[in-house]
Protein backbone atom coordinates (compact mmCIF):
# COMPACT_ATOMS: atom_id res chain seq x y z
CA UNK A 1 0.00 0.00 0.00
CA UNK A 2 1.71 3.36 -0.86
CA UNK A 3 -0.46 6.39 0.02
CA UNK A 4 0.86 10.44 -0.47
CA UNK A 5 -0.92 13.83 0.55
CA UNK A 6 -1.77 16.87 -0.61
CA UNK A 7 -2.75 19.39 1.99
CA UNK A 8 -4.26 22.81 1.63
CA UNK A 9 -3.96 25.55 4.87
CA UNK A 10 -4.86 29.61 4.71
CA UNK A 11 -1.64 30.79 5.83
CA UNK A 12 -2.10 33.61 8.19
CA UNK A 13 -2.40 37.37 6.33
CA UNK A 14 -4.67 40.22 6.91
CA UNK A 15 -4.48 40.63 3.18
CA UNK A 16 -5.76 38.83 0.28
CA UNK A 17 -3.15 37.50 -1.77
CA UNK A 18 -3.88 39.47 -5.11
CA UNK A 19 -6.17 42.48 -3.51
CA UNK A 20 -5.87 44.59 -0.26
CA UNK A 21 -9.02 42.81 0.70
CA UNK A 22 -9.15 41.78 4.35
CA UNK A 23 -9.31 38.32 5.16
CA UNK A 24 -11.28 37.90 8.38
CA UNK A 25 -14.15 36.28 6.80
CA UNK A 26 -15.60 34.44 9.41
CA UNK A 27 -16.16 37.53 11.58
CA UNK A 28 -18.30 39.63 8.70
CA UNK A 29 -21.57 39.31 6.74
CA UNK A 30 -21.43 37.52 3.24
CA UNK A 31 -19.66 38.94 0.60
CA UNK A 32 -18.51 42.06 2.03
CA UNK A 33 -14.86 41.41 2.19
CA UNK A 34 -14.74 41.74 -1.77
CA UNK A 35 -13.39 43.47 -4.64
CA UNK A 36 -13.56 43.07 -8.54
CA UNK A 37 -10.09 41.43 -8.06
CA UNK A 38 -11.43 38.17 -5.72
CA UNK A 39 -14.71 37.97 -7.25
CA UNK A 40 -12.82 38.18 -11.01
CA UNK A 41 -14.58 40.56 -12.67
CA UNK A 42 -13.78 41.27 -16.33
CA UNK A 43 -11.34 43.57 -16.64
CA UNK A 44 -10.15 43.76 -13.06
CA UNK A 45 -6.25 43.68 -12.68
CA UNK A 46 -4.52 41.67 -9.98
CA UNK A 47 -2.14 43.94 -7.50
CA UNK A 48 1.19 41.46 -7.39
CA UNK A 49 1.13 38.46 -5.00
CA UNK A 50 1.33 39.23 -0.98
CA UNK A 51 4.93 39.10 0.21
CA UNK A 52 3.91 38.05 3.47
CA UNK A 53 2.41 35.33 2.07
CA UNK A 54 5.37 34.24 0.13
CA UNK A 55 7.35 34.71 2.88
CA UNK A 56 5.21 32.31 4.97
CA UNK A 57 5.19 29.71 2.00
CA UNK A 58 9.05 29.85 2.19
CA UNK A 59 9.62 29.33 5.86
CA UNK A 60 7.23 26.90 5.50
CA UNK A 61 9.04 25.31 3.16
CA UNK A 62 12.42 25.82 5.09
CA UNK A 63 10.46 23.87 8.08
CA UNK A 64 9.94 21.09 5.84
CA UNK A 65 13.74 21.03 4.84
CA UNK A 66 12.59 21.84 1.07
CA UNK A 67 15.17 23.36 -1.55
CA UNK A 68 13.74 27.16 -2.32
CA UNK A 69 13.65 27.46 -6.00
CA UNK A 70 15.82 30.48 -6.02
CA UNK A 71 16.93 33.09 -8.68
CA UNK A 72 14.59 31.63 -11.66
CA UNK A 73 11.19 32.63 -12.82
CA UNK A 74 8.21 30.64 -10.66
CA UNK A 75 5.52 31.68 -13.11
CA UNK A 76 1.65 31.76 -11.39
CA UNK A 77 -1.00 29.41 -13.47
CA UNK A 78 -4.02 29.95 -13.92
CA UNK A 79 -5.54 26.62 -13.64
CA UNK A 80 -8.99 26.53 -14.91
CA UNK A 81 -12.55 24.84 -13.58
CA UNK A 82 -16.10 25.42 -13.77
CA UNK A 83 -17.49 25.37 -10.00
CA UNK A 84 -19.86 28.47 -8.76
CA UNK A 85 -17.21 29.42 -6.22
CA UNK A 86 -14.77 30.35 -8.90
CA UNK A 87 -16.02 33.54 -10.82
CA UNK A 88 -13.31 34.15 -12.93
CA UNK A 89 -13.49 30.22 -13.66
CA UNK A 90 -9.57 29.88 -12.99
CA UNK A 91 -7.71 29.47 -9.94
CA UNK A 92 -4.60 31.11 -9.23
CA UNK A 93 -1.58 28.59 -8.41
CA UNK A 94 2.13 29.26 -8.65
CA UNK A 95 4.42 26.84 -10.36
CA UNK A 96 6.61 25.17 -6.95
CA UNK A 97 8.52 27.55 -4.48
CA UNK A 98 10.26 24.86 -3.27
CA UNK A 99 10.81 21.02 -3.86
CA UNK A 100 12.19 17.43 -2.30
CA UNK A 101 12.07 17.80 1.42
CA UNK A 102 11.04 15.77 4.17
CA UNK A 103 9.59 15.18 7.00
CA UNK A 104 9.93 12.46 9.04
CA UNK A 105 10.97 10.33 6.39
CA UNK A 106 7.96 11.39 4.19
CA UNK A 107 9.23 13.06 1.05
CA UNK A 108 7.87 16.33 0.52
CA UNK A 109 7.55 16.66 -3.16
CA UNK A 110 6.56 20.57 -3.64
CA UNK A 111 5.26 23.69 -2.05
CA UNK A 112 3.03 25.86 -3.83
CA UNK A 113 1.34 29.48 -3.24
CA UNK A 114 -2.48 29.23 -4.25
CA UNK A 115 -5.78 31.45 -3.66
CA UNK A 116 -8.87 29.86 -2.12
CA UNK A 117 -12.17 30.06 -3.82
CA UNK A 118 -15.36 31.20 -2.57
CA UNK A 119 -17.54 29.24 -0.41
CA UNK A 120 -20.61 27.51 -2.31
CA UNK A 121 -23.42 26.32 -0.36
CA UNK A 122 -24.97 24.05 -2.19
CA UNK A 123 -28.53 23.57 -0.53
CA UNK A 124 -29.03 27.50 -0.51
CA UNK A 125 -27.33 27.58 -3.93
CA UNK A 126 -25.64 30.55 -2.26
CA UNK A 127 -21.89 31.78 -2.57
CA UNK A 128 -19.79 33.63 -0.20
CA UNK A 129 -17.23 35.22 -1.97
CA UNK A 130 -15.11 36.56 1.40
CA UNK A 131 -12.57 33.43 1.16
CA UNK A 132 -11.65 34.07 -2.09
CA UNK A 133 -8.20 35.37 -2.68
CA UNK A 134 -6.94 33.99 1.02
CA UNK A 135 -3.53 33.08 0.14
CA UNK A 136 -3.03 29.42 0.67
CA UNK A 137 -0.19 27.27 0.68
CA UNK A 138 -0.03 23.72 -0.78
CA UNK A 139 2.23 20.72 0.51
CA UNK A 140 2.49 17.72 -2.11
CA UNK A 141 4.07 14.49 -0.58
CA UNK A 142 5.45 11.50 -2.31
CA UNK A 143 3.71 8.21 -1.34
CA UNK A 144 5.68 7.22 1.22
CA UNK A 145 3.02 6.28 3.30
CA UNK A 146 2.32 2.37 3.55
CA UNK A 147 -0.76 2.40 6.02
CA UNK A 148 -3.76 4.58 7.60
CA UNK A 149 -2.29 4.65 10.86
CA UNK A 150 0.91 5.60 9.45
CA UNK A 151 -0.58 8.44 7.30
CA UNK A 152 -2.68 9.93 10.52
CA UNK A 153 0.53 9.86 12.70
CA UNK A 154 2.19 12.22 9.44
CA UNK A 155 -0.70 13.96 9.34
CA UNK A 156 -0.50 15.24 12.75
CA UNK A 157 2.95 15.49 12.60
CA UNK A 158 2.48 17.84 9.63
CA UNK A 159 0.09 19.83 11.53
CA UNK A 160 1.93 20.33 14.59
CA UNK A 161 5.46 21.56 12.16
CA UNK A 162 2.99 24.15 10.33
CA UNK A 163 0.96 25.38 13.44
CA UNK A 164 5.25 25.91 15.28
CA UNK A 165 5.59 28.64 12.68
CA UNK A 166 2.51 29.95 13.44
CA UNK A 167 2.30 31.13 9.56
CA UNK A 168 -1.22 29.46 9.11
CA UNK A 169 -4.79 30.23 10.40
CA UNK A 170 -4.70 29.13 13.77
CA UNK A 171 -9.05 28.93 13.54
CA UNK A 172 -9.33 24.51 13.64
CA UNK A 173 -11.25 23.33 10.57
CA UNK A 174 -8.85 25.52 7.77
CA UNK A 175 -7.01 21.87 6.40
CA UNK A 176 -8.30 20.43 3.36
CA UNK A 177 -6.33 17.74 1.99
CA UNK A 178 -6.32 15.13 -0.73
CA UNK A 179 -4.84 11.82 -0.56
CA UNK A 180 -4.14 9.38 -3.33
CA UNK A 181 -3.84 5.15 -2.42
CA UNK A 182 -2.76 1.78 -4.06
CA UNK A 183 -2.76 -0.74 -3.29
CA UNK A 184 -0.12 -3.50 -4.40
CA UNK A 185 -0.89 -4.29 -8.26
CA UNK A 186 -3.74 -1.89 -8.26
CA UNK A 187 -4.23 1.89 -9.66
CA UNK A 188 -4.07 4.65 -8.34
CA UNK A 189 -6.99 6.40 -6.39
CA UNK A 190 -7.27 9.76 -5.17
CA UNK A 191 -9.84 10.91 -2.47
CA UNK A 192 -10.66 14.38 -2.32
CA UNK A 193 -12.65 16.41 0.75
CA UNK A 194 -10.96 15.72 3.54
CA UNK A 195 -11.24 18.24 6.31
CA UNK A 196 -9.47 16.91 9.49
CA UNK A 197 -6.96 13.66 10.33
CA UNK A 198 -9.55 11.51 11.61
CA UNK A 199 -11.41 11.89 8.28
CA UNK A 200 -8.33 11.23 6.40
CA UNK A 201 -7.99 7.74 8.65
CA UNK A 202 -11.72 7.02 7.87
CA UNK A 203 -11.52 7.94 4.18
CA UNK A 204 -8.12 5.67 4.09
CA UNK A 205 -10.06 2.52 6.22
CA UNK A 206 -12.74 2.99 4.24
CA UNK A 207 -10.75 2.92 0.31
CA UNK A 208 -8.04 -0.12 1.97
CA UNK A 209 -11.39 -2.35 2.39
CA UNK A 210 -12.90 -1.13 -0.85
CA UNK A 211 -10.16 -1.91 -2.86
CA UNK A 212 -9.08 -5.07 -1.16
CA UNK A 213 -12.78 -6.29 -2.21
CA UNK A 214 -12.47 -4.49 -5.43
CA UNK A 215 -11.28 -6.85 -8.36
CA UNK A 216 -10.16 -4.79 -10.55
CA UNK A 217 -10.00 -1.18 -8.98
CA UNK A 218 -9.94 1.97 -11.76
CA UNK A 219 -7.82 4.81 -11.61
CA UNK A 220 -10.14 7.22 -10.58
CA UNK A 221 -11.00 9.91 -8.11
CA UNK A 222 -13.36 9.58 -5.02
CA UNK A 223 -15.17 11.89 -2.67
CA UNK A 224 -15.12 11.53 1.04
CA UNK A 225 -18.29 11.76 2.71
CA UNK A 226 -17.84 12.71 6.10
CA UNK A 227 -21.21 12.22 7.59
CA UNK A 228 -21.29 8.51 6.40
CA UNK A 229 -17.83 7.73 6.55
CA UNK A 230 -17.08 6.20 3.09
CA UNK A 231 -15.85 7.16 -0.18
CA UNK A 232 -18.31 7.77 -3.85
CA UNK A 233 -16.90 7.51 -6.97
CA UNK A 234 -16.23 11.36 -8.67
CA UNK A 235 -14.87 10.84 -11.72
CA UNK A 236 -12.94 8.75 -13.63
CA UNK A 237 -9.69 8.65 -15.95
CA UNK A 238 -11.77 9.38 -18.84
CA UNK A 239 -13.81 11.98 -17.46
CA UNK A 240 -10.37 13.46 -15.78
CA UNK A 241 -10.44 17.15 -15.51
CA UNK A 242 -8.29 19.06 -18.60
CA UNK A 243 -7.15 22.15 -16.25
CA UNK A 244 -5.67 23.88 -19.54
CA UNK A 245 -2.90 25.47 -17.40
CA UNK A 246 -1.47 28.68 -18.52
CA UNK A 247 0.76 31.28 -16.90
CA UNK A 248 -1.15 34.10 -15.65
CA UNK A 249 -0.45 37.05 -18.36
CA UNK A 250 -1.96 39.76 -15.80
CA UNK A 251 0.90 38.53 -12.98
CA UNK A 252 5.02 38.64 -13.44
CA UNK A 253 6.73 35.74 -12.05
CA UNK A 254 7.41 35.06 -8.61
CA UNK A 255 11.19 35.51 -7.79
CA UNK A 256 13.06 34.62 -4.44
CA UNK A 257 16.41 35.51 -4.40
CA UNK A 258 19.11 34.21 -1.88
CA UNK A 259 19.31 37.16 0.19
CA UNK A 260 15.00 36.94 0.86
CA UNK A 261 15.52 32.99 2.34
CA UNK A 262 18.41 33.89 4.69
CA UNK A 263 15.81 36.81 6.06
CA UNK A 264 13.50 34.30 6.27
CA UNK A 265 15.62 31.65 7.51
CA UNK A 266 17.04 34.09 10.34
CA UNK A 267 13.68 34.64 11.95
CA UNK A 268 11.95 31.59 11.77
CA UNK A 269 11.63 28.79 14.94
CA UNK A 270 13.23 25.38 15.17
CA UNK A 271 10.88 22.61 13.61
CA UNK A 272 9.32 20.56 16.05
CA UNK A 273 11.01 17.19 15.61
CA UNK A 274 14.64 19.03 15.26
CA UNK A 275 13.24 20.68 18.28
CA UNK A 276 12.69 17.16 20.46
CA UNK A 277 16.24 15.66 18.99
CA UNK A 278 17.62 18.65 20.72
CA UNK A 279 15.65 18.67 23.95
CA UNK A 280 16.78 15.13 24.51
CA UNK A 281 20.14 15.75 23.88
CA UNK A 282 20.83 19.30 25.89
CA UNK A 283 18.55 17.65 28.86
CA UNK A 284 18.90 13.76 28.73
CA UNK A 285 15.10 13.79 28.64
CA UNK A 286 13.10 10.86 27.69
CA UNK A 287 12.00 10.83 24.08
CA UNK A 288 8.10 9.75 25.34
CA UNK A 289 8.12 12.84 27.69
CA UNK A 290 9.79 14.93 24.96
CA UNK A 291 6.93 14.11 22.68
CA UNK A 292 4.69 15.78 25.05
CA UNK A 293 6.89 18.70 25.59
CA UNK A 294 7.36 20.04 21.77
CA UNK A 295 3.29 19.13 21.31
CA UNK A 296 3.29 23.14 21.22
CA UNK A 297 5.66 25.47 20.59
CA UNK A 298 4.55 27.80 23.78
CA UNK A 299 4.73 25.05 26.10
CA UNK A 300 8.55 23.60 25.06
CA UNK A 301 9.18 27.24 24.85
CA UNK A 302 8.14 27.28 28.86
CA UNK A 303 9.47 24.11 29.61
CA UNK A 304 12.98 25.83 28.05
CA UNK A 305 13.05 28.51 30.42
CA UNK A 306 11.85 26.83 33.21
CA UNK A 307 15.03 24.61 32.86
CA UNK A 308 17.42 27.18 33.34
CA UNK A 309 16.26 26.96 37.06
CA UNK A 310 14.89 23.80 37.93
CA UNK A 311 16.84 20.25 36.81
CA UNK A 312 15.30 19.87 33.39
CA UNK A 313 14.88 15.99 33.96
CA UNK A 314 12.14 17.10 37.44
CA UNK A 315 10.81 19.77 35.40
CA UNK A 316 10.47 17.49 32.34
CA UNK A 317 7.84 15.01 34.26
CA UNK A 318 6.35 17.52 35.88
CA UNK A 319 5.82 19.63 33.00
CA UNK A 320 4.43 15.91 31.13
CA UNK A 321 1.99 15.27 33.86
CA UNK A 322 0.84 17.93 36.29
CA UNK A 323 1.05 21.18 33.43
CA UNK A 324 -0.44 19.43 30.90
CA UNK A 325 -3.39 17.52 32.71
CA UNK A 326 -4.21 20.98 34.21
CA UNK A 327 -4.11 22.99 30.90
CA UNK A 328 -6.30 20.57 29.66
CA UNK A 329 -8.44 20.40 32.90
CA UNK A 330 -8.80 24.44 32.20
CA UNK A 331 -8.98 23.67 28.41
CA UNK A 332 -6.61 26.31 28.01
CA UNK A 333 -3.07 26.34 25.48
CA UNK A 334 -0.02 27.20 27.21
CA UNK A 335 -0.10 30.57 25.45
CA UNK A 336 -3.15 31.85 27.49
CA UNK A 337 -1.41 31.26 30.92
CA UNK A 338 -1.77 34.01 32.78
CA UNK A 339 0.97 34.14 34.99
CA UNK A 340 4.84 34.89 34.38
CA UNK A 341 7.85 32.51 34.03
CA UNK A 342 8.82 33.61 37.61
CA UNK A 343 5.76 32.29 39.34
CA UNK A 344 5.78 29.11 37.24
CA UNK A 345 9.71 28.64 38.60
CA UNK A 346 8.71 29.81 42.14
CA UNK A 347 6.39 26.92 42.18
CA UNK A 348 8.44 24.62 40.98
CA UNK A 349 11.42 25.05 43.50
CA UNK A 350 8.70 24.51 45.69
CA UNK A 351 8.09 21.29 44.66
CA UNK A 352 11.40 20.48 43.93
CA UNK A 353 13.06 20.92 47.37
CA UNK A 354 10.11 18.81 48.78
CA UNK A 355 8.85 22.11 50.73
CA UNK A 356 5.43 20.90 49.39
CA UNK A 357 4.13 17.98 48.59
CA UNK A 358 3.17 17.15 44.00
CA UNK A 359 -0.53 17.02 45.42
CA UNK A 360 -0.39 20.59 46.88
CA UNK A 361 1.85 21.89 43.82
CA UNK A 362 -0.94 20.87 41.47
CA UNK A 363 -3.44 22.68 44.02
CA UNK A 364 -1.83 25.99 43.71
CA UNK A 365 -0.95 25.42 39.59
CA UNK A 366 -4.85 25.02 39.42
CA UNK A 367 -5.39 27.80 41.52
CA UNK A 368 -2.90 30.11 39.53
CA UNK A 369 -4.31 29.42 36.30
CA UNK A 370 -7.20 30.95 37.49
CA UNK A 371 -6.04 33.33 39.47
CA UNK A 372 -2.53 34.53 38.68
CA UNK A 373 -1.12 35.27 42.72
CA UNK A 374 2.41 34.83 43.67
CA UNK A 375 2.53 31.01 44.79
CA UNK A 376 3.46 31.20 47.92
CA UNK A 377 0.24 33.34 48.65
CA UNK A 378 -1.46 30.91 46.97
CA UNK A 379 0.48 28.58 49.68
CA UNK A 380 -0.87 30.16 52.64
CA UNK A 381 -4.76 30.36 51.48
CA UNK A 382 -4.50 26.97 50.94
CA UNK A 383 -2.97 26.19 54.35
CA UNK A 384 -5.61 28.80 56.20
CA UNK A 385 -8.60 26.44 54.82
CA UNK A 386 -6.86 23.57 56.06
CA UNK A 387 -7.92 21.49 58.94
CA UNK A 388 -6.49 22.18 62.28
CA UNK A 389 -5.64 19.02 64.07
CA UNK A 390 -7.95 20.31 67.15
CA UNK A 391 -11.07 20.80 64.09
CA UNK A 392 -10.27 17.36 62.89
CA UNK A 393 -10.15 16.09 67.10
CA UNK A 394 -13.52 17.63 67.87
CA UNK A 395 -15.10 16.01 64.15
CA UNK A 396 -14.25 12.28 65.24
CA UNK A 397 -15.49 12.65 68.97
CA UNK A 398 -18.50 14.19 67.64
CA UNK A 399 -18.71 11.23 65.23
CA UNK A 400 -18.64 8.98 68.21
CA UNK A 401 -20.51 10.80 70.45
CA UNK A 402 -23.59 10.45 67.85
CA UNK A 403 -22.88 6.78 66.26
CA UNK A 404 -22.69 4.85 69.22
CA UNK A 405 -24.55 1.82 67.70
CA UNK A 406 -21.86 1.77 64.87
CA UNK A 407 -19.07 1.57 67.40
CA UNK A 408 -20.48 -1.15 69.38
CA UNK A 409 -20.82 -2.70 65.79
CA UNK A 410 -17.25 -2.37 65.11
CA UNK A 411 -16.13 -3.40 68.64
CA UNK A 412 -18.39 -6.57 67.98
CA UNK A 413 -15.88 -7.20 64.81
CA UNK A 414 -18.01 -5.65 62.44
CA UNK A 415 -15.34 -4.18 60.51
CA UNK A 416 -17.46 -2.28 58.21
CA UNK A 417 -19.03 -0.02 60.47
CA UNK A 418 -15.33 1.75 60.33
CA UNK A 419 -15.72 2.88 57.03
CA UNK A 420 -19.26 4.42 57.85
CA UNK A 421 -17.54 5.95 60.70
CA UNK A 422 -14.51 7.27 58.72
CA UNK A 423 -17.82 9.10 56.29
CA UNK A 424 -19.42 10.81 59.06
CA UNK A 425 -16.26 12.44 59.92
CA UNK A 426 -15.47 13.44 55.96
CA UNK A 427 -19.03 14.75 56.12
CA UNK A 428 -18.19 16.44 59.24
CA UNK A 429 -15.24 18.34 57.90
CA UNK A 430 -16.80 19.08 54.18
CA UNK A 431 -14.09 16.26 52.68
CA UNK A 432 -11.45 18.64 54.01
CA UNK A 433 -9.59 15.75 56.66
CA UNK A 434 -7.66 13.20 55.10
CA UNK A 435 -10.00 9.67 55.04
CA UNK A 436 -6.20 7.83 56.13
CA UNK A 437 -5.63 9.78 58.72
CA UNK A 438 -8.73 9.80 59.84
CA UNK A 439 -9.62 5.60 59.23
CA UNK A 440 -5.93 5.61 61.40
CA UNK A 441 -7.24 7.91 64.73
CA UNK A 442 -10.92 6.06 64.49
CA UNK A 443 -8.42 2.64 65.14
CA UNK A 444 -6.23 3.42 67.18
CA UNK A 445 -8.78 5.12 69.75
CA UNK A 446 -11.27 1.55 69.29
CA UNK A 447 -8.08 -0.21 70.11
CA UNK A 448 -7.10 1.34 73.70
ZN1 LIG B 1 -10.50 41.76 -3.09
Amino acid sequence: MKIGFEIHEQLSSKQKLYCNCPTNYRDVSPNTNVCPVCTGMPGSKPAPPNEKAIDSAIEIALMLNCEIVMQEPIYIQRKHYDYPDLPSGYQRTSLPIAKDGDLEGVGIREVHIEEDPGKYDPVQGKVDFNRSGIPLVEIVTDPDLFSSEEARSFLRSLIRTLEYTSKVRPEPSTLRADTNISLEGGKRVEIKNINSVKGAYRALKYEVMRQSRTEKVERETRAFLESQMITVPMRSKEMAEDYRYIPDPDLLPIMITEEKVGKVREQMHEAPHMRKKRVIEEYGIEDSVAEVLVSEREFIDLFEKVSKEIDPVFASHWFKDTFRKVLNYEDIGPEEVPFADEKLIKLLKLVESEKITPEKGELILREMVKNPKDPKVLLEDLELQELTEEELMSAIEKTINENKEAVEDFKNGKEEALNFLAGQVMQTTEGKADPREVMSILKDRFNE
